[in-house]
């Protein structure tokens, strides 16, 4: 298919929610994606934060294409080996007790929201409300929409779900003031990262643990871009030395494969037979998946790894700001952004795009970095070098 027909065929089969570009992407090895022409992109969205070894990582094709041999599926309704395989490993790896696996971020994140009411309802008088912040961002279901802090959000699709109320991210006085009675937990976002990579200050995450254990709410944290090592840590809430009640994930925990998950505490096991569950929770490919995933991350040396790379990217961007316009260098591991002079996000994408970058422009004037964590010094390189190019001098 020539690029030009296949947008035809996208435009008369595929439901319009994006415009994309006229690229077919083929295949993808490590750092590189490559399209239907043979052309080769640097991958610095790496899935949307998602394919954390790389494409097509050979544990990943190896656990997926075993489990596919022995077991595809056996319904919600009975344990297989890798859910309880999968379940002990990330259970023991995490400061939680308790997993239940689903599919996407958005559908951990209503898991989340469910648990919270229903603490709420049990143990806090009937309050239901959920503290969320202002440029938070937690899926895209009609209660993570209202959760989220996209104020062109609340009204898109008429009535938004209730019960959220909008605290300014990073100040704690913002949540206090809004932690009434009728209010049954928090949930944030240690780095908001659709929200353009805000970094929360050590004392609004410390801050927020001390206020939910004063005021008996739960604290969720949702980890679904931060977490799987992205910053450096297993999980970002190990950089604030807190543990949260609530723990969504997903992206990077599938490594490219759906899955997702929620944590919580011994105390929190609090759902009845029935509250929960859902069609595809403990997917053994997905199960594979992860488990082959947090093998990987947790191999020694691997997160030490994470950890030079996100100091080498910071300096590299640093070196860069000295001559073109790049400011506000910022971010916690391999989540790094930094700003624009002019609201030309947009523009430096498609530039980069055309000269084998793919990059991110979460915000009009700001460049997002989501590598997949294998990056090496030589990509990083390659990418600063692309991005010069495309950015304006000083
Ligand atoms: C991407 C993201 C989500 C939503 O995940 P989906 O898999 O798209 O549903 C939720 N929260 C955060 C912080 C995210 O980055």
């Amino acid at each position: 298919m020539d690029p030009r027909s296949s947008l035809d065929t996208a435009k008369q089969t595929l439901l319009r929610v994006a415009d994309r570009p006229d690229i077919v992407m083929e295949s993808g090895h490590g750092m590189r994606l490559r399209d239907s022409e043979g052309r080769e992109y640097l991958d610095y969205i790496g899935g949307w934060a998602v394919n954390c070894l790389g494409h097509s990582p050979a544990v990943i094709s190896r656990a997926i294409s075993s489990q596919a041999r022995t077991l595809v599926n056996a319904s919600p309704a009975f344990l297989n080996e890798p859910m309880l395989r999968f379940a002990e490993a990330l259970v023991s790896q995490s400061a939680l007790d308790r997993v239940f696996f689903m599919s996407i971020g958005a559908e951990a994140n209503e898991g989340a929201i469910k648990l919270a009411r229903k603490f709420g309802l049990k143990e806090r008088g009937g309050a239901t409300d959920i503290i969320t912040t202002q440029g938070g961002f937690h899926g895209r279901t009609l209660a993570t929409m209202a959760a989220s802090g996209k104020p062109q959000w609340q009204t898109l699709f008429g009535q938004a779900v209730p019960g959220f109320r909008k605290a300014l991210f990073g100040d704690i006085d913002s949540v206090r003031e809004l932690a009434d009675d009728g209010v049954c937990a928090v949930m944030v976002e240690p780095v908001q990262g659709e929200g353009g990579v805000n970094v929360a200050p050590l004392e609004f995450i410390t801050g927020l643990r001390q206020l939910c254990d004063e005021l008996g709410l739960l604290l969720i944290l949702d980890e679904v871009q931060t977490g799987m090592g992205r910053t450096g840590k297993l999980f970002a809430h190990e950089h604030y030395g807190v543990v949260p009640d609530v723990l969504t994930l997903g992206k990077g925990i599938g490594g490219g494969f759906p899955l997702s998950a929620m944590l919580v505490g011994e105390d929190y096991d609090i759902f009845d037979p029935g509250d929960q569950g859902g069609t595809y929770t403990g997917q053994p490919l997905a199960m594979a998946a992860g488990l082959a995933v947090l093998e990987t991350l947790v191999a020694p040396g691997f997160l030490e790894h994470v950890g030079e790379m996100s100091e080498y990217t910071a300096r590299r961007l640093e070196e860069l700001a000295a001559t073109h316009e790049v400011t506000r260098v910022r971010g916690l591991g391999l989540l790094q952004a930094f700003d624009l002079e002019q609201s030309r996000g947009a523009d430096v994408v498609k530039a980069c795009l055309a000269d084998g970058l793919i990059i991110n422009s979460p915000k009009d004037a700001t460049i997002r970095l989501m590598p997949p964590l294998i990056v090496e010094p030589d990509d990083v390189d390659e990418m600063v070098e692309i991005l010069s190019r495309h950015l304006a001098t000083r």
